[in-house]
């Protein structure tokens, strides 16, 4: 398959996100917000993000491996790196995850927390997630929703929220990301399709996603024919134009004003010739 990948950050801050593409596969990370709170690493999420990506990738060399395999390896590789840091810390560097991968006659995916996969088929559009987040500490998300972007009481609410979901992060209670426990790996949401009925498919962050879920601003088919026409880089430009109208958070809250985004877009050989 031929795979294109953009990748922006939401604002001033580094970029969380990351993204690779190779002729066979597509790897996105988002990395969890830390809300300005401990996290017992020096190291921070855009070097986490990176260096889990890169062992994903090298993980994914063996094409024979299970996709939840390779992320326990390369979760287990990257916790090694911390040396000094303090791991055990709820508040360690953590990621969702989406990897896609083409293998003989099927497409194998794995979705960790809400990085979606969408699968563009002859009948429309299939969207793989993870959305065990949204079922805990809904109280304090509805109240982050009800302050401006960017307030001080915005700020204080958010860090309220991320404060109580690391309590319940990758326990059978709450819900699991890639942190430094392998374990999570096991607990991604996997599965494999045909290859005839996927025509493309397109692994984002939430950054992206949310134009179409929560925005409500444009349809998977206007998405798909963004990225077929202009690529990736255009898809996250709309996104950052539709966020430019609402700069507050008013018509739809949000952490951020703009979030990371990053997007893959994988097209098997018949589409990419069309
Ligand atoms: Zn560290």
């Amino acid at each position: 398959m031929q795979v294109s990948v953009a990748t922006q950050p939401g604002g001033t801050s580094p970029n969380e996100d990351w993204v690779a593409g190779t002729p066979t596969f597509a790897v996105v990370l988002d990395g969890l917000s830390t809300a300005g709170l401990d996290t017992g690493c020096v190291h921070g999420v855009p070097w986490y993000v990176a260096q889990l990506g890169g062992h994903v990738v090298a993980a994914l060399a063996d094409p024979g491996v299970a996709l939840s395999d390779a992320l326990a390896t390369a979760l287990e590789r990257v916790a090694k790196l911390h040396q000094t840091c303090d791991l055990k810390n709820p508040g360690t560097p953590s990621a969702t995850v989406a990897i896609l991968r083409e293998r003989s006659e099927r497409i194998d995916h794995l979705v960790l927390a809400d990085s979606p996969i969408v699968l563009e088929g002859a009948n429309g559009f299939t969207t793989l997630t993870d959305l065990r987040v949204d079922d805990v500490c809904q109280d304090l998300r509805a109240e982050s929703e009800r302050h401006a972007t960017g307030s001080p009481e915005h700020r204080a609410s958010v860090a309220r929220l991320v404060a109580a979901q690391r309590q319940i992060r990758n326990t059978p209670e709450g819900y699991w990301v890639a942190a430094s426990a392998p374990e999570a790996a096991f607990h991604a949401l996997t599965g494999a399709v045909d290859q005839s009925e996927v025509r493309s498919a397109a692994v984002v962050s939430d950054g992206v996603s949310r134009l179409v879920t929560e925005y409500q601003m444009a349809s998977w088919e206007d998405v798909f024919a963004q990225l077929r026409k202009e690529g990736p880089a255009a898809l996250i430009a709309t996104v950052r134009k539709v966020e430019a109208t609402d700069p507050h958070g008013e018509r739809w809250p949000r952490y951020k004003v703009g979030d990371d985004a990053a997007v893959a877009f994988c097209q098997r050989d018949q589409d990419a010739r069309l």
